[in-house]
């Protein structure tokens, strides 16, 4: 189990965790994390682990994913750099205690809104954008002034030694450290007390997940996945409409959380939009995206298989070519999808995309209502009404119109999902207000004492006074 190798690195060994936990909590204690500039020296230091070791994380990217280099930039170093960016710009506004109002009854007071990191932070997280989905809940938790462990995926096993590398080379090892490895030093990892868990994986783990934070009443953010589903309508511009589909979906091998997993064609949309999709696929990778540089790979045998097994779930529109030793499954969509075939049964989580027509809004509406609530929902339209009847009548962990798997990179935006799809959410000062207590702060001067009217005894004057403030 703990100590077996990948990467040439030697993974923690369980009996090893206790102590590391205990090593970040006596940190916390200290209070080293507090100051802002502990926190924004940390920041710092982990951009330059991200600039500096520019050409590592491209191929442990590589190694793990055969992600294309512009990829991995705009996907995982980049997007963490933008976070960190944005963090630091923010971070004494974020802080800084919020006044609010007292009613008349306790004036004169003053009361306000405190910030106080948590503890002891886990980030446990999977292997499709290992550098982003281990590092961007680290710039939160950091942020907000915690210690963190890193749980990164074991199945993608050059990205976690690097971290497991590289993080104690750039940043304060009393306050972050890295374990690797997979069920079992998770097992341990979460026999610990925490007290946050940011888990980001599938939702049967998830369950696990939850279930072993109870016995510390260790609060959970999960970020979960799901089928995301795109709605277009039939009188739309279809070919933008199909590139953008095509973008968004075959990023990373359609191994992104919030890629659009299958599509719902109103109203006669279906075969026009299955002509666009192949064409803006040959487009995009050529005919035989095989040799596209920009085109990724399948993380695993076993992903691999279940994938290829899904392909025979309709009609081959575009695609449907393998390569097993090469990991590589074509951009695929398949048309004629059974809303009960198989590959409507799970999250997708690769390069195919089922397109299934619906007669209208409202068909599509009940399609997706009757399933788990989606991490994201894309439409296509060029209605206001329908966006409104999308936004009011759908629950989904975010909605994209026009423009899929884009939101996670507006920094104002939380990210997260609802029911099926996970709970709580982070990113820039949504990482804040998971990583952090509110803390409500009460001042009231001894100097006069205005409460004598609330006590005993009490008098008809103060009983009728008191009645009318509250
Ligand atoms: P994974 O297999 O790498 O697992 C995720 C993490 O859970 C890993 O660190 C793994 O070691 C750990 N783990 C596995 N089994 C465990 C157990 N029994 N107990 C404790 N920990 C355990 O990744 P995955 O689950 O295949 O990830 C893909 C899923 O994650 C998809 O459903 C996808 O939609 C979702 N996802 C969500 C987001 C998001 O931000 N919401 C992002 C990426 C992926």
């Amino acid at each position: 189990m703990a100590d077996t190798e990948t990467s040439g690195a030697p993974l923690t060994l369980t009996t090893n965790i206790p102590p590391i936990v205990a090593r970040l909590r006596a940190t916390f204690d200290g209070g080293r994390t507090k100051p802002i500039s502990w926190r924004r020296a940390q920041l710092r230091a982990l951009r330059r682990m991200l600039t500096e070791e520019r050409p590592t994380w491209e191929r442990v990217l590589k190694d793990d994913l055969g992600k294309p280099s512009l990829e991995a930039h705009t996907t995982e170093i980049g997007f963490v750099i933008n976070e960190i960016d944005h963090a630091v710009k923010h971070l004494a506004a974020w802080l800084r205690p919020q006044r609010v109002s007292v009613p008349l009854g306790l004036a004169p007071a003053r009361a306000r809104r405190v910030r106080e990191p948590l503890g002891t932070v886990l980030v446990i997280s999977p292997w499709n954008y290992p550098v982003n989905l281990s590092l961007t809940p680290l710039v939160g938790a950091i942020a907000a002034g915690n210690t963190v462990l890193i749980k990164p995926s074991e199945l993608s096993p050059a990205t976690s030694g690097a971290l497991a590398k590289l993080v104690p080379r750039f940043l304060d090892t009393e306050a972050v450290a890295v374990v690797e490895g997979g069920v079992a030093e998770s097992t341990t990892l979460l026999e610990q007390r925490f007290d946050h868990i940011l888990y980001t994986g599938n939702a049967a783990v998830g369950r696990i997940v939850m279930a072993a934070a109870v016995k510390h009443l260790t609060p959970v953010t999960l970020e979960l996945g799901g089928k995301s589903p795109a709605v277009v309508e039939s009188d739309v511009d279809l070919a933008t409409t199909a590139r953008r589909l095509v973008w968004g979906k075959f990023t990373n091998a359609g191994q992104t959380c919030v890629a659009p997993d299958y599509v719902l064609a109103v109203g006669g949309a279906a075969e026009r939009l299955q002509r666009e999709l192949a064409a803006a696929i040959t487009e995009m990778f050529g005919s035989d995206p095989e040799l596209s540089p920009d085109y990724g790979r399948i993380i695993n045998e076993r992903h691999f298989d279940r994938l290829s097994a899904l392909l025979g779930s309709g009609e081959v529109v575009a695609g449907g070519r393998t390569n097993r030793e090469a990991l590589y499954i074509a951009p695929t969509v398949l048309g004629g999808v059974d809303p009960d075939s198989p590959v409507m049964a799970q999250e997708i989580f690769g390069p195919i995309l089922p397109v299934i027509p619906v007669p209208d809004l409202d068909a599509a509406i009940r399609f997706v209502n009757e399933r788990d609530k989606p991490l994201a929902l894309y439409a296509f339209t060029d209605s206001e009404v329908t966006k409104r009847r999308l936004i009011t009548e759908t629950s989904s962990g975010a909605v994209g119109f026009g423009l899929p798997i884009a939101h996670p990179i507006v920094p104002g935006l939380p990210f997260g999902g609802v029911g099926e799809s996970g709970s709580g959410a982070y990113h820039a000062e949504a990482s804040i207000d998971t990583f952090s207590h509110v803390k409500p702060v009460l001042d009231k001067s001894l100097a006069l004492d205005t409460m004598r009217v609330a006590y005993a005894p009490i008098t008809r004057f103060k009983d009728r006074l008191l009645r009318r403030m509250t």
